[in-house]
């Protein structure tokens, strides 16, 4: 058996004993695109895939100003008192355009950051989606081997990032406001699919009623859709991250969902089908990649784009005589 490099096996020990340090640099490595580090990176995740897996991993995800930190932060609280070891991750796909996170800022979640239960892990910035979803994929495993229980990814709504969330986790909870116009018609059909609880934030004050309206539509809404594969029936609920309230029955949601899906076998088959979409979304990226940074397949594209424009080829026989370079 081969000896690991010895910077390497301190941080799998590390890890191992739940040391954060060791669990930092390592998702440090993780995040770099250095050759070097990535082979360490690849080296630690090898060793901590037998101690990982046994989380519940929660994606949350909502406009910025809904309160997704502050939940985050409350929510986050409430299950460290409960025993539980959470770390909270964040995938910030616009991160690259806004240079730096506007997710996972720990200045936001200031009590729990200071909490020995819990971790938080701004986004990784700079790159694509593909790439800070496969970074945030492997940091959920270093995270698990580390103790971890609960793991929050947390991911503005604005697309494309939600489905690389749903697709990473086991719960998807969608945070909404009361009133802001888009309980029947702006809520993106595919959004709401993905959710398996609808949770309408800052159900307090003046606003109390109009969360109750919406919880209402969003019921009513949710019927209609068929019935999931987990057999799960999403839920609305409303709750007062300022205020603290209606925390628990959030985690309650969350449990029945555990239980629900662990009993129909669902909860196992939805983590090997999102492996395997995973596998084949990175081989089609790395396709993609290498296909299009070809410096012959760069030159010839150029030369079919315009025998198209000259209407001298097609684009379905151009991509066809491409392929076959
Ligand atoms: P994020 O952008 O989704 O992370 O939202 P924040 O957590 O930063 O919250 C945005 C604003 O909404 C802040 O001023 C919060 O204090 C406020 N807020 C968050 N949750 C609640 C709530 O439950 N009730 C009320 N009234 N305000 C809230």
């Amino acid at each position: 058996k081969r000896k690991s490099h010895p910077e390497v096996q301190n941080l799998i020990d590390g890890i191992f004993k739940g040391d954060i340090t060791s669990l930092s640099r390592s998702i440090t490595l993780v995040e770099s695109t250095h050759k070097n580090h990535l082979k360490k990176a690849n080296a630690i995740i090898k060793a901590c895939l037998p101690k990982a897996n046994n989380s519940i991993r929660i994606g949350i995800t909502g406009v910025p100003g809904v309160g997704k930190s502050t939940f985050i932060e409350v929510f986050g609280k409430y299950l460290t008192s409960l025993g539980k070891k959470v770390a909270v991750l964040a995938v910030d796909p616009s991160s690259s355009l806004t240079k730096g996170s506007i997710l996972g800022d720990k200045t936001r979640m200031e009590a729990l950051v200071k909490d020995k239960n819990a971790f938080i892990r701004p986004s990784a910035s700079g790159e694509s989606l593909g790439g800070v979803a496969r970074k945030t994929r492997e940091t959920i495993i270093l995270c698990e081997a580390a103790g971890f229980d609960t793991i929050i990814i947390e991911t503005v709504g604005v697309g494309q990032s939600e489905i690389a969330v749903s697709s990473m986790v086991d719960f998807f909870l969608l945070l909404k406001l009361a009133g802001a116009g888009d309980e029947l018609q702006g809520i993106k059909r595919g959004i709401i699919e993905m959710a398996d609880a609808i949770v309408i934030n800052k159900a307090d004050g003046d606003n109390i009623k109009r969360a109750k309206l919406a919880k209402v539509e969003f019921d009513r809404a949710l019927h209609l859709y068929p019935e999931k594969e987990s057999s799960w029936q999403p839920k609305v609920l409303t709750c007062s991250a300022l205020h603290h309230e209606g925390i628990e029955d959030i985690w309650d949601i969350i449990s029945e969902y555990k239980n629900l899906t662990v009993t129909n076998n669902h909860w196992t088959s939805k983590r090997n089908h999102q492996n395997k979409y995973w596998l084949i979304q990175t081989i089609e990226n790395q396709l993609k990649e290498n296909f299009f940074n070809s410096d012959k397949i760069k030159k010839e594209l150029k030369l079919q784009i315009k025998l198209i424009e000259e209407q001298k080829t097609t684009p379905f026989a151009a991509a066809e005589h491409l392929l076959s370079l």
